[in-house]
């Protein structure tokens, strides 16, 4: 085949969703009960992925922004407080922190594009509350280091583990180490759903009852209210959707890490241009993206597109130099590595259904690029 007959396709929902004839029943016995706000759908739904991580309990929400929000409040953030988060995330991480009342607070990340454990201690002070670490890209940040630095200072850990389901430290599940955590179900999300969807986990009993009522107008039965809360309840729809991707979610992880797995061994020994992160032993992730460092990074993608390899860039620009965080008084140099990788980063598509032999057409199409060049 030549070199200019590929195509990978970034988004799988197309093929993900081919047969939705179990959805469709499934569907059909949620429209003949009636039940469209809560009710046994969402709690049997809420159940099964409390099962699935290991924890306690998981409270459902209408998105994973507001799961982010909900997991802050019920950590304890109040107006005026602090967030330790980094500058390499989805925009929801530190939209949620302003909305939840608090001061973003940025630490750079590290080689593995999460936050760098060594540098949040510098950044504490005697307003921060919570430590926000990211799950970025599906991979775990080194939370084994940050829960023992907030333990220390009596700081709650939130872990955005939006794009994370199913990523793994040792044996425990993302968003099962810090207080309260989030999760979204966006589309391109290994969990998801036709539409918008989130959950937040906690073992904290209070924690939980607070979410509930506070997900659902803080009302403790229908003529009865607690605390005045918001309506962010999850679509009894989407818990259909979400119940039977969960079921097969362990198979699509799987073939996530072989995909990245073949991707890693084909360009290896092309450092000098392209470099993908560090994976640690013992640690699964769930390659919501595959993400690796490029050098002439823009054309690159250029290339890509143009073959048909649907590359995109997360993301160009750091949260700390967009216009919507002048207020914090960041500047350019603040976080060097976050700044260098947001020139360099590529994500390549890894899917669940891409080929063997779509990944080695796209290994060779890098590799061609490369050797042009440098000759
Ligand atoms: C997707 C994502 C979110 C937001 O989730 P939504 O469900 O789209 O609101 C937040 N943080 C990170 C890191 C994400 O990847």
């Amino acid at each position: 085949m030549r070199e200019g007959g590929v195509k990978v396709k970034y988004s799988y929902l197309a093929e993900q969703f081919a047969n939705v004839e179990g959805y469709f029943s499934d569907l059909r016995k949620l429209v003949k009960s009636g039940e469209f706000t809560l009710g046994p759908t969402v709690e049997r739904f809420e159940k099964k992925f409390a099962e699935y991580i290991g924890v306690k309990h998981v409270i459902s929400t209408n998105t994973g922004t507001d799961a982010l929000i909900l997991a802050l409040k019920a950590a304890g953030v109040k107006p005026g407080d602090e967030v330790i988060t980094v500058p390499n995330t989805f925009v929801a991480t530190v939209g949620a922190i302003v909305a939840a009342g608090a001061r973003p607070v940025f630490v750079d990340c590290d080689d593995r594009f999460q936050i760098d454990a060594g540098k949040i201690e510098k950044a504490i002070s005697k307003r921060t509350r919570v430590i926000l670490p990211v799950h970025w890209a599906g991979a775990s940040p080194d939370l084994k280091t940050i829960l023992s630095i907030a333990d220390k200072r009596g700081i709650a850990v939130v872990e955005d583990a939006c794009p994370a389901v199913g990523a793994k430290i040792g044996k425990r599940f993302a968003g099962s180490f810090g207080k309260v955590n989030a999760f979204s179900m966006h589309p391109l999300k290994p969990l998801n759903v036709w539409g918008d969807g989130g959950m937040v986990a906690t073992d904290s009993d209070e924690a939980a009852k607070f979410l509930r009522l506070y997900r659902n107008h803080g009302l403790s039965d229908r003529d009865h209210i607690e605390f005045w809360g918001v309506n962010c309840r999850l679509q009894p729809v989407q818990a259909v959707v979400a119940m039977r991707v969960l079921d097969g979610i362990e198979t699509l992880i799987r073939i996530r890490n072989r995909n990245a797995r073949l991707l890693d061994q084909g360009l290896s020994g092309l450092e000098a241009h392209i470099r993908t992160p560090r994976r640690l032993k013992g640690n699964r992730e769930a390659f919501q993206l595959y993400l690796a460092c490029a050098s002439r990074r823009d054309e690159l993608v250029r290339t890509l597109i143009a073959k048909g390899v649907e590359a995109k860039i997360h993301y160009p620009i750091p949260l700390h130099l967009q216009k919507a965080a002048r207020p914090l008084g960041y500047k350019r140099g603040d976080f060097p590595v976050a700044e260098k990788q947001a020139s360099e980063v590529v994500t390549l598509p890894s899917h669940q259904f891409i080929s063997e032999k779509q990944i080695e057409a796209m290994v060779r199409l890098i590799r061609n690029f490369y050797a042009k060049k440098t000759r």
